[in-house]
């Protein structure tokens, strides 16, 4: 999912925001490196949880963290790997019927359309949490938010060989890397033209993203909600089982 959905999803579960919950919230896709891939990242939940057990202030981050991750299962297990009975998540379920679409939009080979459909169901999603409530500002103040990302950068210093992981430079790259003004379908399919192009070395046609995107707005008008309840509610258990341990 996009940076104001996992917000608006971490918000739900802990009934607060805080700058620390805003870097637990977006850290998965915020630490991504070449020497820790995405796979690692996001399985990352309780090694942070226990680094952070002994200090208060970074508790609420590291349950943050695990509301976004995939193992243990938090938003994206259910986005992105499995919801109900489904074969994969919930977006790219969702994102099914957009990829022959997404291929042409998009300039890509017929294997990577099913993935890059799943984005398009994202950006859907992050249109209408944007209009619900904009947390553009507020995960754009938490990345500035240098000395709590400096004494992050210091709690963490194991979970990847890097040991620091230059948390306030990444947040500098990853603040224009993500939406955090005002969200359009328009602003979002040309932030992921960057995106693309960083990743893959392709441009997209933006105007025909941003159609899609309007379009998988509307294709989650029906089910959103139940999938937020769904999730939220196994989220919650799962923070509990964390909590006791
Ligand atoms: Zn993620």
């Amino acid at each position: 999912m996009y940076p104001q959905t996992h917000l608006y999803f971490a918000e739900k579960i802990l009934g607060k925001i805080s700058d620390e919950i805003t870097i637990g919230s977006i850290f998965p896709d915020f630490i991504i490196s070449k020497t820790l891939p995405h796979e690692v990242s996001h399985q990352s939940g309780h090694k942070i949880f226990n680094l952070c057990r002994s200090s208060e202030k970074f508790l609420d981050l590291a349950r943050a963290v695990i509301t976004h991750g995939i193992k243990p299962h938090g938003l994206d297990y259910y986005g992105d790997e499995k919801y109900l009975d489904y074969e994969r998540g919930y977006c790219f379920e969702k994102g099914r019927p957009f990829i022959g679409e997404t291929v042409k939009a998009c300039n890509i080979p017929l294997r990577m359309g099913w993935w890059k459909a799943h984005n398009i169901i994202e950006m859907g999603i992050e249109l209408r949490i944007n209009a619900i409530k904009d947390f553009g500002p507020t995960i754009r103040g938490a990345l500035e938010n240098k000395a709590l990302l400096k004494d992050l950068d210091d709690l963490l210093g194991d979970i990847s060989p890097e040991k620091k992981h230059c948390l306030v430079q990444k947040a500098g790259f990853f603040i224009d890397y993500i939406e955090t003004a005002k969200v359009t379908a328009l602003s979002l399919a040309a932030k992921y033209n960057t995106q693309m192009i960083t990743k893959h070395n392709i441009s997209v046609n933006i105007a025909e993203v941003a159609a899609l995107i309007e379009k998988a707005a509307l294709v989650v008008e029906n089910d959103l909600e139940d999938f937020f309840l769904y999730s939220i509610n196994k989220v919650k258990d799962t923070l509990k089982q964390t909590d006791i341990k």
